[in-house]
C-alpha cells in the first residue's frame, strides 16, 4: 500500500517540477516576445514620426562625425561695422553662431566656435591679420570638415540683401547651397554667391564659406539683426545648407 501510494507522489513531483520548468520557460519565453513586440512598436513609431518629418532612418543624426568651425565675425576691440542705430556687427555674429551651433549640436556635430563670448581671437589690440591667423589656426588643428564664417555686410543705408563667398576656384557648392537656403528662410534680397580672396577662406583647408546676412548699414535690415527670431531664421537657413551639402557628397 505504501509502495503503490508512494510512487504516485513521486510521479505527480515529478510531473509539478516539468510543469513550473515548462511554464517557466514559457512565460519567460513570451516575455522577451512582449519586448520585441514594445521594440517594434516604438520602432515604428519613430519611423512614423521621422517620415511625417521627412527623416529617413539614414538621416537621424546625419552630422555625427563632422567637425564643423563656426566663426562669429569680429569680436573684443574689433567691433566690426555699426549700424545707424549702433548695432554693432560683432554682437550680431555671435547670436547668430550660438542658434547655429545649437542646431547643428542637436543633430550630431561636433561644433567648434572660434569665440564664444565678446573677445579677440588672438589677443586684445591684436593686428587684423593675426586675428583672422588665429580664426583659421582653430579650423586647421581641428582638421574641421566644415569652416562657416558669419557677418553682416556694411556700405550706404540704401545697400540690402544676403551674399556668401567662397575661394576663387573652390567648390561652390556648399556656398550655393547656404545661400539659397538663406534666401530662402529671410526673404532679403538675394545678393547670390560670388568668389573672394577672403583671408579666412584663402588660408583654411577645408570647404570653407563666409557669409554676409544682411546689411547693417541699412536700418531696416539692422534692426532685423537684433530681432532674436530673425537671427533664428538665419542659423536655420546655414543649418539647411549645411545638411543638403553633406547629403549630396
Ligand atoms: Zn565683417
Amino acid at each position: 500500500m505504501k509502495k503503490q501510494i508512494r510512487m504516485p507522489i513521486t510521479l505527480i513531483a515529478l510531473l509539478l517540477l516539468l510543469i513550473s520548468l515548462t511554464s517557466a520557460t514559457v512565460s519567460a519565453a513570451s516575455y522577451d516576445a512582449q519586448n520585441q513586440d514594445t521594440n517594434k512598436t516604438w520602432g515604428s513609431l519613430i519611423n512614423q514620426f521621422q517620415a511625417s518629418q521627412g527623416l529617413g532612418q539614414s538621416q537621424k543624426h546625419s552630422l555625427k562625425d563632422k567637425v564643423i568651425v563656426i566663426d562669429p565675425g569680429h569680436g573684443g576691440s574689433d567691433t566690426g561695422a555699426i549700424g545707424p542705430n549702433n548695432v554693432t556687427e560683432k554682437t550680431v555674429t555671435l547670436a547668430i553662431a550660438r542658434d547655429l551651433r545649437k542646431l547643428l549640436s542637436e543633430e550630431g556635430a561636433t561644433v567648434i566656435m572660434t569665440r564664444t563670448s565678446d573677445r579677440d581671437v588672438a589677443y586684445k589690440g591684436t593686428s587684423d591679420i593675426d586675428e583672422l591667423q588665429a580664426r583659421v589656426d582653430i579650423a586647421n588643428q581641428a582638421n574641421a570638415d566644415l569652416f562657416i564664417s558669419i557677418h553682416t555686410d556694411a556700405f550706404t543705408e540704401y545697400a540690402s540683401g544676403t551674399a556668401t563667398y567662397f575661394y576663387p576656384g573652390s567648390n561652390d557648392a556648399l556656398a550655393s547651397l547656404v545661400q539659397s537656403s538663406m534666401v530662402g528662410q529671410l526673404k532679403l534680397y538675394d545678393r547670390g554667391f560670388h568668389p573672394n580672396d577672403y583671408y579666412v577662406l584663402k588660408y583654411t583647408n577645408m570647404p570653407a564659406i563666409l557669409t554676409e546676412v544682411a546689411f547693417i548699414s541699412n536700418p531696416k535690415e539692422e534692426k532685423l539683426l537684433i530681432n532674436r527670431s530673425f537671427d533664428k531664421k538665419v542659423a536655420v537657413g546655414i543649418y539647411n545648407g549645411i545638411k543638403k551639402y553633406f547629403l549630396a557628397l
